[in-house]
């Protein structure tokens, strides 16, 4: 028998939903409910500061209101990152025990400056930081010193391929192409990559729909989970809404279009027929409920290009 297909929202509730939010849920439910699969609905709070428990429901009663339904999750707290600590301490402990975790002590800047390739397109000079070749004398001096690490983990040299259900073969080295990267802060917060990996993998999701800008994640994710003895989802990416006043990826610091406005100025059907319309699943932006949407639901039918929001809004 096929494994049954779990498709997840997974917000941050760090603010309103805007349009891109709007979009990548909607799709990701059509894509699980077309299929017959279920929807977990994780509440991506990891980072204490900038997440709210204010946000977290403003976001789950905003779905409610697009008529965006789900099986399992929120409130549940056992689908709030925040209260899966245990999880990720488990695995970031089975990835210690396999000698893949290290400490850094490098400042913000020098990851910056590690991260980015010499010239674009061009491979990192090394997947790892010096941080990685310091003797236990070394770390223990700067330990005793009360200088808090951060927590990376050593990535093969290994190229690692996802098969991207909207944008097709994705390949990257881990080592080239990122290199060894950040799974714990020096807060003690788990990182993003870690948790997402950690999440997809025990709460059995085995589709994850999210705008384009994580593409460049999924190798890493497929290979964490992997390597923590788990089967990584299929991925399929969707393109990105950009901001009506020029090319900027829509997001919320731009304060753009979140759903409290858009809640004020218009019905759930209004705002479903506009994201279908965008992408490409209406021939217009006429009201329509997510059901509704099933029959004509195809990923060939959403561009790869970003979506420029002015074709809805002027
Ligand atoms: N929490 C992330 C966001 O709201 C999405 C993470 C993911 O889909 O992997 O952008």
């Amino acid at each position: 028998m096929d494994t049954p297909y779990v498709g997840r929202f997974a917000p941050s509730p760090s603010g309103y939903m805007h349009m891109g939010n709007l979009l990548a849920m909607l799709l990701a439910w059509l894509d699980s409910r077309a299929r017959g699969g279920r929807i977990v609905l994780r509440m991506e709070d990891l980072d204490p500061v900038r997440t709210s428990a204010e946000y977290a429901r403003a976001i789950a009663d905003d779905l409610r209101w697009l008529g965006l339904d789900w099986d399992e999750g929120y409130p549940d707290p056992d689908f709030s990152q925040s209260r899966r600590t245990a999880l990720y301490e488990d695995a970031f402990r089975t990835l210690e025990a396999m000698g893949l975790v290290y400490p850094c002590w490098c400042s913000r800047a020098q990851r910056l400056a590690a991260a980015s390739a010499p010239h674009p397109g061009e491979a990192l000079h090394d997947p790892r930081c010096r941080c990685a070749r310091l003797t236990d004398q070394e770390k223990a001096a700067l330990l005793a010193a009360g200088r808090k690490p951060a927590w990376k983990v050593r990535v093969p040299d290994e190229t690692v391929t996802v098969t991207d259900g909207h944008y097709g073969t994705y390949t990257q080295n881990l080592a080239r192409d990122g290199g060894d990267f950040i799974i714990r802060r020096a807060d003690g917060v788990f990182a993003y990559q870690l948790a997402v990996s950690v999440d997809d993998m025990r709460m059995g999701v085995t589709g994850v729909v999210r705008g384009r800008d994580l593409l460049s994640s999924a190798p890493r994710q497929a290979w964490l989970i992997r390597t923590l003895g788990g089967t990584p989802p299929e991925y399929c990416h969707l393109p990105l809404l950009t901001a009506v006043d020029g090319g900027e990826k829509l997001s919320k610091r731009l304060g753009s279009l979140s759903t409290q406005g858009l809640r004020r100025t218009g019905t759930p059907q209004a705002l479903v027929g506009q994201l279908a319309f965008l992408a490409g699943l209406l021939p217009r932006p006429e009201p329509v409920s997510p059901p509704e949407l099933l029959p004509v639901f195809d990923w060939d039918r959403i561009p790869k290009d970003d979506i420029p929001l002015d074709k809805v809004f002027q």
